[in-house]
């Protein structure tokens, strides 16, 4: 827990990214997290998740972005990306975070900005996730999202299990028919909004991954935890519900054994590939998830 807190703690902390990064085993760490700085080598990880049966979402790493000029630049990426992406005829679609459009600049630049991307997927016949942040953006975001999802149908949000407000979220979410994907939450907040508890954090994932998928909308099941995949298994079974009515989503570089047989088990998979320049924030979050990730860095330190 305290692990978790001074890594969240760090993963704001721009300014040591490079003190960081210079430890010996950082950058195989990062290249196992991260497919590459540029589209292109993202795009060869995504045929290559293609082969074997996985679909991924394409997100251009970058968030917290300042400059109005930046989010542009934000734009221009991605519609690069939709362009390839059809062009090659891969399976992935596209997720960003809202703060990488602007959000903190404000809130309708980012709108026109976000409607902008979705409207190129919509295009390309693609479709676009917003990703959830910490608590601090949740209304602003759900607000744009809404304000979209009024006007297209290829977007989509993500709901983060660790709140106390996501089972009335959903309610409401599905009420306009949104599709959504359903986490735990990666960041570091306080009990007045956040479950402290692991376990209710998970009972709290369970509850919501039912009602999602007697829905009746396409949801998107995002987790690495044996127990949130093998009740999910369950309630498909006990609800004789088709296997294509949902996908589980996982992240690039974890838990690849479990993507592979979850295909294999006739499963829907996708999986979250991240690329660019803008690693540090993502990269430190995926740190905290996992302990043993440290170790493996300071097992080189000690060694090097
Ligand atoms: C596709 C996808 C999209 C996401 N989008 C968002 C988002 O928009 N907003 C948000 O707040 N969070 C997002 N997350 C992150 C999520 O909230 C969790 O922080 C993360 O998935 C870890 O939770 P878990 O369900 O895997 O379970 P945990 O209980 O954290 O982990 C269960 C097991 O999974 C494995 N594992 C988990 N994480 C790692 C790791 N980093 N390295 C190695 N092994 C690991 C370990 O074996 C661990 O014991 C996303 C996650 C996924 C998979």
């Amino acid at each position: 827990m305290i692990f978790r807190t001074a890594l969240l703690y760090l993963s704001r902390q721009h300014r040591l990214k490079d003190v960081i990064t210079g430890l010996p085993g950082f950058s195989q760490l990062v290249q196992r997290f991260i497919a590459g700085e540029q589209l292109e080598t993202a795009l060869a990880a995504v045929k290559e998740l293609n082969r074997s049966g996985i679909t991924a979402t394409l997100d251009h790493l970058g968030e917290s972005i300042t400059s109005e000029a930046a989010t542009y630049h934000e734009i221009a990426e991605y519609q690069k990306a939709l362009q390839q992406i059809a062009a090659a005829q891969v399976q992935t679609n596209v997720s960003v975070k809202l703060t990488q459009l602007g959000l903190d600049i404000s809130e309708q630049l980012c709108l026109r900005n976000t409607r902008s991307l979705v409207e190129a997927a919509a295009q390309h016949g693609n479709f676009v996730r917003i990703d959830m942040e910490d608590s601090s953006r949740i209304e602003m975001t759900l607000r744009i999202f809404r304000t979209l999802r009024a006007e297209f149908e290829n977007v989509g949000i993500v709901i983060q299990s660790y709140l106390y407000r996501s089972v009335q979220d959903v309610e409401d979410l599905l009420a306009i028919g949104s599709r959504i994907r359903l986490c735990k939450g990666a960041y570091d907040e306080g009990e007045e909004v956040a479950f402290p508890a692991k376990s209710d954090v998970d009972a709290n994932f369970v509850k919501l991954m039912q009602r999602l998928l007697v829905s009746g909308v396409y949801h998107g099941i995002a987790t690495h935890d044996d127990a949130m995949i093998a009740a999910t298994k369950a309630f498909v079974q006990q609800e004789k519900l088709a296997q294509d009515t949902f996908e589980f989503q996982m992240l690039f570089g974890v838990r690849r054994d479990l993507q592979v047989k979850l295909v294999e088990e006739g499963y829907r998979v996708r999986v979250y590939v991240p690329y660019g320049e803008a690693w540090y924030p993502y990269f430190m979050r995926r740190l905290a998830e996992r302990p043993a990730n440290i170790w493996f860095v300071v097992k080189n330190l000690v060694k090097g």
